[in-house]
Formats: structure tokens, C-alpha cells, sequence
């Protein structure tokens, strides 16, 4: 595909790390606008100013934001960091704990997603083509094709939407949505209404040019029934009009690297990765009251049935009779949380840690051995990622972007059968790997493996450059 051009891309996301992070999401928007930059493109980040932003931007005025049949003022706040510049939309919707998981929450981002364009213009920035992605910005592509009150220029820009995660779709009444985002009544004609709901992400399906999801194997999967969540019939639409691509998404092998990370005692590279990985695994084994001669299988997950944390949990009695010491850093559910904290009351050799630590998890890929990732679905995955560049092998489910990623022997394990069953056989054939010359031969090909943005950072202007050519 030809591009030489240097584009301006507006890309916007509900979370970007360092600033703000659920989940990959913030992983992806904090790496490939990066990544972008690094080509020669000029990128600017438009994310949600929260109240527990890790940065602090320099606030430089207010908008007036279409909204709601009239307009709110929302703070505009910048900064620069590696080549891209970041703006970030203050509202007192965004003065709460945590990033999502309000009443409102779909007003507050319909909100966040009328305030791109004014903020946008705000700093003069005048994009060749948006990038919006997941729900949260899903109105975006909407508002571009036919909101009203646009800064000069944003009427009919390009828009490409990326699907992280199509479970979560941003719905609303009908009327409301409208009445919100400032759209002319025909607008309930759009791919927006959704048997007379609002539902923004296949808004954003129908008004943008092009759609992208974080992996090939998920963009055919998201066409079927089990895994479309009602979306199916629309992406295999989009896929008969060669509107659906999905490209796999890469790390940060900057801040992922354990020849520099700081949260590790012991740095090492792919020449010493035995003792690096012992002296992580020593230290966190004491802390937890881990075995460290046996085996670690570790977890770092979010807790949602998605991640199939449970299928895990209830293959621990064998996983410790096969030999394993397993540690789980989780968030989420409140249930599965109990559940592993009286699982780790039962068994001395499992632990549990719940909540959201972002220095545990470095450690925790320094030490594993094995990293498990037994999702139902999966539309990328980063963490097989990055056990891969620490060295610990991945035992995941064949499904999205683990079955892209990860090569079975090769560099970790598969498993097809989302099933106690299927896990603990992969995790048997790991047992009697491990310890060979063959772990060591899987662990160089592992941390060997380029997961880095660039070549899908590539993918991503090339689409652009068609669809901004064309
Ligand atoms: P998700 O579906 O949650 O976005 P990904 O695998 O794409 O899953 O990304 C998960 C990201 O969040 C990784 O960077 C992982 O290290 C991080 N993460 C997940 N749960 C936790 C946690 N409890 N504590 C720290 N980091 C976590």
C-alpha cells in the first residue's frame, strides 16, 4: 500500500498510560501514537483529564462543547512526551474514583466525544484523519459525519475505529443519544439505532471508513454469533465491503524490557535470563510464602468471565500436584476475588493478590515461569506479550489475538477447550518441559520475538494513507 505522507492523526481513547489505565487499552493508546510519531506523523492524543491522572497538564482554556441541546464547558489541558502531544478534556464528570463504572458513564463519554473536535481546534489542530476507539469514542465518527456546531475543517473527516473489545458496546436510549450529541433527527436512521436503542460502537461501525480490530484471528471471529455479541451481522457486512481489517497489536519494548526495568532488582537480558529470573522468583516467592525451587504459573489478569480466571482457579489442585507454585494478580469481579482469596486460605502453595499494581506486575513477569492466559475470547492480549519478552512462557487458550501470538512448542503453550481439562493437560505438557533443554530453546525463542509496534504502526498509516488518498 503507498504512503509517504505525512499525515496529522487525531487519535482518542478513553485511557492512555502513563496517564491513565483500566486495561490494554491504555497500553495500545499510550504505544502506538508513539509509534506513529516515530514514522513522521504528527499525532495528537485527545483522552479524559481525570481526577487521577498520572501527569500534569498545562491547562490552556475552555471550550464550549455541543452538548445535550446546548453546550458545557469543558477545561482543555496539554502536554508533549516522545514526539506526540497529548490534550486532555476536563469536566467534573471526570472528578470521580476510578475511570469507568458510573451511572452516567455513556452520557460522560458522549460528552468527552463532543468535546474532540472543539478541543482539537483549541490547539489548532486540524487532522488529515481520527482514529477513535472502543465505546467510549465511538460517537466520534457520528458526530464527524453529521453533528452540528463543527469547528471549520472536522465536517466529513475521515474515521477509522479501532474494536479493542467488542463486549462492551455503549448503549443508550435512542432519543437521548441524539439529544446529547447534537445530531439532526434522522440521525435515528443510522447505524446508531440498533432495534431502537442508541448502541455507539455500531454507530461507529456505519459512520466510519474503515474499522480495525487488534488481530486477524478476531476479526473473523467477531463475525460469528458466540463472539459478535449481536455485532456479528454487521462486522461480516463491513468484512463483505473490505471494511474490516485486523491488525495485531504491538508492546512498548521500551518500558516492557527487563535489561532496564526499574522495578526489578536484578535486570537481565535474553544472555542471563536464568538468574534474572531466579532472583525475581526468589524475592516474590519469600514475600508470598512460595515454594521457589517448584515452578511459578502466574496470572495477571483482569476478573471477567472474558479472562477465564475461573477455568484457572479450578485447575489449581492439580496444577499444585503436577508441581506448580501459581500466583494470580487480579482485579475485578468481587466474587472471583473471594474465590481466590479463600482458594490461597486452602492452598499454600497458590497465591492471590487483588487489585490493580503496576510495579507486582513487572515482578511478576520477571519471576514466572509460565504465564497462563485461559480467555473465552480474546481480541489481542498483551500480557502473553509480555511474558514473552520477560522470558516466561505463555500457556493460553487458542482464541483472537493468543492464537496470533503465541506458537504452540514454540514459544509457550496452547489449549483449545475453554475447560479445566484442556488447561491442566498444556500446563502437564509443561510440567515435563520444564527443566529441559527445550525450555531453554522455547524461552530464547520468546524473548527473541518482535513485539513491537513498529510493523503494525506501519499498517496503521498505510490505512490511513488510503483512506485519507482516497
Ligand atoms: P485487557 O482485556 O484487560 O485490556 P490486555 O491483555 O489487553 O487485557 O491488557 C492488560 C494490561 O493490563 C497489561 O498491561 C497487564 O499487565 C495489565 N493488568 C491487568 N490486570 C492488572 C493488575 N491487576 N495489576 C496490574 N496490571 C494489570
Amino acid at each position: 500500500m503507498p504512503y509517504t505522507l505525512r499525515m496529522r492523526v487525531l487519535f482518542a481513547a478513553a485511557e492512555v498510560h502513563p496517564f491513565s489505565k483500566t486495561g490494554g487499552l491504555a497500553d495500545v493508546a499510550g504505544a502506538l501514537p508513539v509509534a506513529l510519531a516515530a514514522l513522521g506523523h504528527e499525532v495528537l492524543v485527545v483522552t479524559p483529564w481525570y481526577r487521577d491522572l498520572n501527569g500534569a497538564p498545562l491547562w490552556i482554556g475552555d471550550v464550549d462543547v455541543p452538548l445535550s441541546g446546548g453546550f458545557e464547558t469543558a477545561g482543555v489541558g496539554t502536554l508533549e512526551r516522545d514526539g506526540v502531544r497529548y490534550v486532555f478534556i476536563g469536566h467534573e464528570a471526570f472528578q470521580r474514583d476510578g475511570l469507568y463504572g458510573h451511572a452516567d458513564d455513556v452520557w460522560r463519554f458522549a460528552l468527552f466525544s463532543r468535546a474532540i473536535p472543539q478541543a482539537a481546534q483549541r490547539v489548532q489542530f486540524l487532522p488529515d484523519v481520527v482514529h477513535a476507539n472502543d465505546w467510549h469514542s465511538a460517537a466520534l465518527p457520528l458526530i464527524l459525519e453529521r453533528g452540528w456546531h463543527l469547528p471549520p475543517g472536522f465536517s466529513g473527516l475521515p474515521a477509522v475505529f479501532t474494536v479493542h473489545n467488542v463486549q462492551f458496546q455503549g448503549e443508550s436510549g435512542l432519543d437521548e443519544a441524539i439529544f446529547w450529541l447534537r445530531l439532526p433527527a434522522d440521525a435515528d436512521g443510522s447505524w446508531l439505532n440498533r432495534f431502537g436503542t442508541a448502541n455507539f460502537m455500531q454507530g461507529a461501525l456505519g459512520s466510519s471508513h474503515h474499522v480495525t480490530t487488534v488481530s486477524p484471528t478476531y476479526a473473523r471471529e467477531i463475525q460469528e454469533p458466540g463472539f459478535g455479541f449481536g455485532l456479528d451481522g454487521s462486522f461480516g457486512t463491513l468484512a463483505e465491503e473490505g471494511r474490516l481489517t485486523g491488525i495485531l497489536n504491538g508492546i512498548d519494548t521500551r518500558y516492557w524490557d527487563p535489561s532496564t526495568d526499574p522495578h526489578l532488582d536484578l535486570q537481565y537480558g535474553p544472555g542471563d535470563a536464568a538468574a534474572g529470573k531466579a532472583d525475581a522468583k526468589k524475592r516474590l516467592a519469600r514475600h508470598f510464602g512460595l515454594d521457589p525451587e517448584r515452578p511459578l504459573m502466574a496470572a495477571v489478569s483482569r476478573l471477567a468471565e472474558q479472562k477465564g480466571i475461573d477455568i484457572l482457579l479450578a485447575t489449581v489442585p492439580e496444577l499444585l500436584q503436577q508441581g506448580w507454585s501459581v500466583l494470580v494478580l487480579g482485579s475485578g469481579d468481587a466474587e472471583l476475588e473471594e474465590r481466590m482469596r479463600h482458594l490461597a486460605r486452602q492452598q499454600p502453595q497458590f497465591a492471590a493478590v487483588t487489585g490493580f499494581d503496576e510495579s507486582l506486575a513487572h515482578r511478576i513477569y520477571a519471576a514466572a515461569d509460565v504465564l497462563a492466559v485461559p480467555s473465552r475470547f480474546e481480541p489481542c492480549g498483551l500480557t502473553q506479550m509480555i511474558a514473552h519478552r520477560y522470558g516466561a512462557l505463555p500457556l493460553v487458550r487458542s482464541t483472537g489475538g493468543l492464537r496470533d501470538s503465541v506458537t504452540h512448542l514454540r514459544d509457550g503453550f496452547s489449549f483449545d477447550e475453554a475447560a479445566p481439562w484442556s488447561l491442566g493437560d498444556a500446563a502437564g505438557l509443561a510440567t515435563r518441559t520444564y527443566g529441559t533443554p527445550a525450555w531453554q530453546q522455547m524461552q530464547q525463542a520468546a524473548m527473541a520475538r518482535d513485539h513491537s509496534w513498529t510493523e503494525s504502526a506501519r499498517r496503521y498509516a498505510a490505512l490511513y494513507s488510503v483512506i485519507v488518498g482516497g
